[in-house]
């Protein structure tokens, strides 16, 4: 038995550097991870400007008390530049966003000020209102996204703000899925007595995408020796990744575990944890490889573990690993000590806290409980019985 904990740090081990980086347009950024420390190639605000649609004014002609007149000498529009500079007793239409002309310090918002004419009354107002600086918001050469980010919308618009129209991303990790048993059928086709339809491909394939990955759909492999082992170093030729579901548990006819030991370095684990427990890790030419169990419900529990992280590392992304939060269970939850737990649960918050409760029945197959649910609830190793109240540890479904 292997703990969950040990199998993550074994297989982050095994994977090797990120893949390598490629360029793209901004409209195809989203969702990519970052290659490289994005630097701000000049000043944002690259000009000192005017924060509202107002009168520019140099501060010497700011009265005290009382008001006075200024000369309005000129009408600044968005986009254009005061070729002179204010003298004293003048001032200057501004709009929002304009380059301060040379001897102005200070903008009166429009709504403060008299306008008559050629002339505009003005009062007090403090040197430097509405005067935004040059390089207040982001200065030249400032790290603004580091390597490793997964590019959001707010990231782009940023990068565009900045004038540059692609980005240096990692390349997409490729992962070739396959189903394998002789009891799994195709939806869509009809099912032979004592088949069931295939779930695995889909949640996986689904997953993967979240996760950033280019799925290769292999489709159901039978449980045919030589048609497994061509379609597994098929897979690796063209794959960062394999990922295959069902045949890693100790069933008669799990061929599965047989062939892989022909076709590549494989390490049978069975990992104390619940649901799952049966995973294969290993290498099938350059392609990492990873055997999730069969039931539903454990193979995406055991993605979510195992595979993911070593996807994300591969992509080149800094953070692995997802958050967790605190809540109270509101319903006693039955624990084994000795192995990890993960309950699927539905969290909500009621009466000022955050409370979870499980989705009901938690057999490794029902896949409808992470269809009901909204989090997993993480019990550690060394935990017992949970009681109604106490506090436990909850992942939610982040990508899923
Ligand atoms: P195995 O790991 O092959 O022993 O399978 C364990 C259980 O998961 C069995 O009940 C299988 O029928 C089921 N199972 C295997 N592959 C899939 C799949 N692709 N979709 C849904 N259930 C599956
Ligand atoms: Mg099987």
């Amino acid at each position: 038995m292997i703990s969950v904990r040990d199998g993550q740090a074994q297989i982050l081990a095994r994977v090797g550097a990120p893949l390598a980086p490629e360029l793209v347009p901004l409209a195809r950024a989203l969702g990519r991870v970052l290659s490289d420390d994005f630097a701000a190639p000049f000043d944002v605000p690259p000009a000192d400007n005017s924060a509202v649609d107002g009168y520019a004014v140099g501060s010497a002609d700011i009265p005290l008390r009382d008001t006075r007149e200024l000369v309005v000498v000129g009408d600044l529009a968005a986009g254009s530049v005061f070729d002179g500079a204010l003298g004293g007793g003048e001032a200057l239409r501004i709009m929002t966003g304009a380059p301060m002309p040379a001897g102005a310090d200070t903008v009166y918002p429009q709504e403060l000020v008299q306008r008559e004419g050629d002339w505009v009354r003005v009062g007090p107002i403090d040197k430097g209102t509405n005067v935004r600086r040059a390089g207040e918001d982001v200065a030249i050469g400032q790290t603004v996204i580091e390597a490793g980010t997964v590019l959001r919308p707010q990231e782009i618009g940023l990068v565009a703000s900045l004038g540059a129209w692609q980005l240096s991303v990692r390349r997409r990790p490729r992962v070739a899925l396959m189903s394998t048993g002789d009891e799994v059928a195709e939806p869509g086709t009809p099912r032979r007595a004592g088949q069931i339809y295939d779930a695995n491909r889909f949640t996986l394939r689904g997953v993967i995408e979240q996760c950033g990955g280019e799925v290769t759909d292999l489709g159901i492999v039978p449980d045919v020796r030589d048609t497994l082992r061509t379609a597994l170093r098929d897979a690796a030729r063209a794959a960062d990744v394999v990922i295959t579901s069902g045949g890693v548990s100790v069933g008669v006819y799990d061929l599965v575990k047989d062939v892989l030991q022909e076709v590549g370095a494989i390490d049978f684990w069975q990992v104390a944890m619940q649901p799952g427990r049966p995973f294969a890790v290993g290498r099938i030419g350059n392609a990492l490889f990873f055997g999730l169990p069969g039931n539903p419900v454990a193979s995406l529990l055991s993605f979510m573990l195992f595979v993911r992280p070593a996807l994300y590392k591969l992509a080149g992304r800094r953070r692995l690993f997802p958050a967790t939060w605190q809540a109270r269970a509101v319903e006693p939850m039955r624990k084994k000590s000795g192995r990890t737990e993960y309950k699927r649960g539905i969290l909500r918050f009621r009466d000022e806290q955050w409370e979870v409760c499980t989705t009901g029945p938690q057999g490794s197959g029902i896949l409808f409980s992470m269809v009901a649910g909204n989090c997993l609830v993480v019990l550690d190793e060394g935990r017992g019985d949970v009681a109604a109240g106490e506090i436990v540890t909850v992942e939610p479904f982040d990508t899923l």
